[in-house]
């Protein structure tokens, strides 16, 4: 089946829901997302807020700035960091108009502050801030007359220009993408004039994450075999606290746990920490992950653990009640033991080579939100202020949409191609999937090697070619595209990683454990030529 619009925005977090409503008036848009409506969304997950400086508040921009680019550690592009940062109230602005509700103490907004925020300018909403937000844009979505939301529609592959029969170019321009229809397994040619990927990050190419299970970074995956720019993917943040449970999934136990006095505890119940850090359990998150990453290395241990039972039971129920609920479904009364948990990927620095409003280097695509690298974060992003660059640069692009011209209309389409009887058995994909997550949690993970990365390279290589000969020669399933996506993150990032031959930021490698002026302002950019 054919459709063609004017706008195809892949992915419903706060970058493509914000954009759709706010280039609605300009075009039809097409707007989807692999799974239900709001569960397969970083965005939903969202517990800490928003990032931004308020008028009249004692806060700067120039503060807000100076935070960023101390996080990013000498890689974040200056002039991206002041316009981001600069957009912070409009995004409010943009939210509220479309009936997001913050915190409020009387008619002014309650701030709160972060680790490495020198300032108090994080609005939040409970401690559902995404949650919130997710539900309030995909309300308006839903509502709006020239916007077709389509859920568990799964991009699979961009169409490019140069591999289309009725066009004889070589121009690397998109018209759109092939997208899996989940409840039918119908695949759709979908032409656009211009194409949005917002995607969200790839945490899932790891074995413990954050993320939803949908952070199979397919837009960078898309972007990539289309011919894009993938840049910084060396840098993923690791959150220290994860819980740690056999039928808890991707549960983050907020950093405000430490702000409020939970210590992290050994395998034997010992504090750590002081060993490593004179901020003991409150040192900064990428101390407190690879210290977490050491002494489970040493010992073996799976986990370790985060104590906060010694505060009283009405403080804890009152302050975490998200928290103290959710351990007690796994029978974890967080007010009488410690919570197991491991450090998780969670924040994908690195992305989609692109402008602050979302161009790529592809003719006709962009790329928004966390799925995008901008410079913004440099090599460490700050917290909260990736919801802010979501909000940021779909108002950028839907400013540049409104602007320009509306494009050229979309030529004749190819149907999909695709093989009907399976050739192979799909233990293939499990024990594949299972292999590379292990392979880049142990070799590619918090602490990394020159030893490490080439052993993890290898293993790659292998589970690439495997799926590569699988993918052609078997019908479409979601596990065998994510399987195919996620191999093309994790490869670009092992590469990555050994390219840096440095420690910066969140990326430390033990035979490198300094700074290098060789790599001072050097971005990492890899496309298909350079890693086929
Ligand atoms: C637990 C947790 C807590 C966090 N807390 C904060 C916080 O307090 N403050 C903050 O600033 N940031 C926080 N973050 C980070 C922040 O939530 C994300 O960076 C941000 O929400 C990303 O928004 P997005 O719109 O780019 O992508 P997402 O919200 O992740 O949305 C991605 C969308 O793309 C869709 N998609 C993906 N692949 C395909 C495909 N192939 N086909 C179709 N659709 C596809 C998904 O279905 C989804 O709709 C947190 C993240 C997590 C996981």
């Amino acid at each position: 089946m054919i459709f063609k619009t004017d706008y195809l925005i892949i992915g419903n977090g706060i970058a493509g829901s914000l954009l759709a409503l706010e280039i609605a008036s300009k075009g039809q848009v097409i707007l989807l997302c692999k799974e239900g409506p709001e569960e397969g969304n970083n965005t939903y997950y969202a517990q800490g807020g928003i990032a931004a400086v308020l008028p009249g508040t004692q806060d700067s921009a120039d503060k807000h700035i100076r935070d960023t680019l101390v996080a990013g550690d000498g890689l974040c592009d200056q002039d991206v960091v002041s316009r981001m940062v600069g957009c912070g109230a409009p995004v409010i602005e943009a939210l509220t108009r479309h009936g997001v509700l913050f915190e409020k103490s009387g008619s002014e907004y309650r701030l709160s502050r972060e680790g490495a925020h020198s300032e108090n300018r994080i609005l939040f909403y409970k401690d559902i801030t995404g949650r919130e937000i997710q539900s309030k844009l995909l309300k308006k979505v839903r509502q709006h007359p020239n916007i077709i939301f389509m859920p568990y529609h799964f991009a699979i592959d961009l169409i490019m220009e140069y591999k289309m029969k009725s066009v004889k170019s070589e121009r690397k321009r998109c018209w759109g993408a092939y997208v899996y229809n989940k409840q039918n397994n119908e695949v759709l040619a979908v032409g656009a004039r211009k194409t949005f990927l917002a995607t969200g990050g790839a945490g899932k190419i790891y074995l413990y994450t954050s993320n939803p299970d949908t952070a199979t970074g397919d837009g960078i995956a898309m972007a990539y075999r289309a011919g894009a720019v993938i840049r910084n993917m060396e840098f993923m943040q690791f959150h220290p606290t994860t819980l740690y449970h056999p039928y808890a999934k991707n549960f983050l136990i907020s950093e405000a746990v430490r702000g409020e006095g939970g210590i992290l505890k050994d395998e034997n119940g010992e504090p750590f920490m002081h060993r490593y850090h004179h901020l003991k359990s409150l040192a900064p998150r990428d101390v407190v992950a690879r210290a977490m990453d050491t002494e489970m290395k040493r010992s073996g241990a799976d986990h370790l653990y985060l104590d906060i039972s010694m505060k009283p039971k009405e403080f804890i129920t009152g302050r975490f009640p998200n928290i103290y609920s959710k351990c007690l479904e796994y029978n974890i009364d967080i007010t009488k033991e410690m919570i197991p948990v491991v450090p998780a990927a969670h924040y994908t620095c690195g992305g989609i080579k692109a402008d602050i409003d979302g161009q790529t280097d592809i003719e006709n695509l962009y790329a928004l939100g966390e799925t995008a690298c901008t410079g913004f974060h440099g090599a460490n992003r700050l917290a909260s202020n990736s919801l802010l660059e979501g909000g940021a640069m779909a108002l950028m692009a839907a400013e540049s949409i409104h602007r320009g011209e509306k494009g050229d209309p979309v030529p004749e389409l190819d149907p999909w191609e695709s093989p009907t009887t399976p050739k192979h058995e799909n233990v293939f994909i499990n024990h594949n999937w299972d292999e590379l997550r292990r392979t880049m949690w142990n070799f590619v993970g918090i602490v990394r090697s020159d030893k490490r990365l080439e052993a993890a390279l290898k293993r790659i290589h292998l589970i690439r070619d495997e799926i590569r000969e699988f993918y052609y020669a078997n019908p479409l399933s979601v596990n065998l595209i994510e399987m195919r996506n996620i191999i093309i993150n994790a490869l670009i990032t092992v590469r990555s990683a050994q390219w840096r031959k440095e420690s910066r930021g969140i990326h430390y490698m033990i035979d490198y454990p300094e700074k290098s002026k060789a790599f001072q302002d050097r971005y990492t950019d890899f496309t298909k030529k350079e890693l086929e």
